[in-house]
Formats: C-alpha cells, sequence, structure tokens
C-alpha cells in the first residue's frame, strides 16, 4: 500500500516530468471530470500532504489525487509503447512534448480551486514526511484515540502519511504491541516511535525500494512486515501476522509476538 514516502517519490517524479511545459495531453477517465480540458495548462508545483496529491496548473486549478491501495504513476516518453497509457486500469493521461505522465489505479481524481486545497487535508492530523511536522500534535491525537495504538497509527486523521509497512516495522522496532490501547502507550514511547519512523522513512526517500533495515534488497527491506512466519531478526521467532481494526476495515498488521508482547498468539 502506498505511504507518505511513496507519495513523496511519486510527487518528486511528477514535478521532474511535467512543471514548466504546458500540457499537450490530458485524458482525464473519470466520470465527474467527463469533458474537462486541461490541454494548454501548465504544471507550476506538485505538493504532497499524507497520502495526497496536488498537481497546481497555473488556471488557478488543483488536480487531486489519491493512490489508496495501489494506485501508482507510470513515466513514458510520448513516443514509447502506449500499452501503459491504454491500460484499463489507467485513470488520467497528463502529457507535454517530452514526458507522459500515467495514473493507474487512483483511488481519487477531482479538481478543486487552488484556493480551496486546505478543504481536502483539513481532517489530516500532522504529515509525518512534512518539513514542519508537528510530532507534539500528533502525540496528542495519538494518546486520545479509543483504540489500539496499531490503528490510530494507520487512521490519517492522527498523523498522516503511515500505513501498514510503516506502522508494522515501527511499532516492532519499539518493541510495543499493536493491539495495546492507544492512551496507554506514553508520551515517551510515541515520541521514540515517530521519531524513527519519521527518520527512517525520510532516508527511504533515497534508496531504490521502501525499506525499514537500510538494506534495499527484497526479502531484507523491513523486519516483520511481509515476513509471515520467517524468524524474527531480533529473537527468531516467527512473525505473526493478524487483521487489526474495526470489521470491514481491517489490515493486516505483520509482528513478532514475543519481542512485541502480543499475547493474542
Ligand atoms: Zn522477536
Amino acid at each position: 500500500m502506498p505511504e507518505g514516502d511513496t507519495v513523496r517519490r511519486a510527487c518528486a517524479q511528477l514535478e521532474h516530468h511535467l512543471a514548466g511545459q504546458p500540457l499537450t495531453v490530458a485524458e482525464l477517465r473519470w466520470p465527474t471530470l467527463a469533458g474537462t480540458d486541461l490541454r494548454g495548462t501548465t504544471v507550476v508545483t506538485v505538493a504532497a500532504y499524507g497520502k495526497h496529491l496536488l498537481i497546481r496548473l497555473d488556471n488557478g486549478w488543483t488536480l487531486h489525487t489519491h493512490l489508496r491501495m495501489d494506485g501508482r504513476w507510470a513515466f513514458v516518453a510520448p513516443s514509447g509503447p502506449s500499452k501503459v497509457r491504454y491500460s484499463p486500469q489507467t485513470r488520467v493521461v497528463l502529457g507535454t512534448s517530452e514526458w507522459l505522465a500515467v495514473g493507474l489505479s487512483l483511488g481519487m481524481l477531482d479538481l478543486v480551486r487552488t484556493r480551496d486545497e486546505h478543504t481536502l487535508i483539513a481532517h489530516l492530523g500532522p504529515d509525518i514526511m512534512a518539513d514542519d511536522f508537528d510530532a507534539e500534535e500528533a502525540i496528542t491525537r495519538l494518546r486520545a484515540f479509543s483504540g489500539t495504538i496499531g490503528v490510530a497509527l494507520l487512521d490519517q486523521t492522527n498523523l498522516a502519511g503511515i500505513g501498514t509497512f510503516w506502522a508494522a516495522e515501527g511499532l516492532f522496532v519499539r518493541r510495543l504491541d499493536p493491539w495495546r490501547p492507544a492512551g496507554e502507550v506514553t508520551a515517551d514511547q510515541l515520541d521514540a516511535l515517530i521519531s524513527w519512523t519519521r527518520r527512517t522513512m525520510l532516508a527511504a526517500l533515497t534508496t531504490p525500494i521502501q525499506t525499514s533495515t537500510g538494506v534495499s534488497a527484497p526479502g531484507r527491506n523491513s523486519y516483520v512486515h511481509g515476513r509471515h512466519r520467517q524468524a524474527c531478526r531480533r529473537c527468531g521467532t516467527p512473525i505473526a501476522v493478524a487483521q487489526i481494526g474495526p470489521p470491514t476495515k481491517e489490515r493486516p498488521m505483520f509482528h513478532c509476538p514475543r519481542c512485541q508482547g502480543v499475547a493474542r498468539d
């Protein structure tokens, strides 16, 4: 699932490939945007907040997208293979004379006035990837959450940008039980958890693949996430996975039952 670091990568790539030149291609394959023509406008900047991407245009409008569960952006030369452009998963194609940016399986696409962007993100907690990240505010929101710490971290209204990968990795590194009530985790524990997660997510921006261990090789890039039944890197216990969250909103939470003191296993 795309998380804050993945969204930041997409943000930088979109700006690099599109900004500064008029759009010659703008196909919006989204029911509410049918008939909208953005050709001739120019991408000024691309911003990210949590898992939201904001593509700002020089006509005062922002194209807002969200990667949701498995969205991604691909970049191809206009003269290159057209397979990705015409994929059934393609929701948007933005292009200049040099590049086509293709948004696949996006979970959200809409146009808002740039001056109204704040209405899209007003409900979110502090963005963990932001330069001016407010850790204190995030800790206050997490501790006030009535649920487990695992769910609190995934709830974007407490803290924006964390998904199942980073929640599982941070809780393991800080030896916290994902099923512990959020209000029972101390402010110091949350501070250490958030600062490790933020630091490691920022470091992951410069590595070839998402990694929490510092190793970019597939299979070695995580401590617990995606490692069901494999030996814990710390104690050797088989890594477990269980669903966390309310019915219909459950998500997989990988963990080491021993290191994290998870009694339910
Ligand atoms: Zn362990």
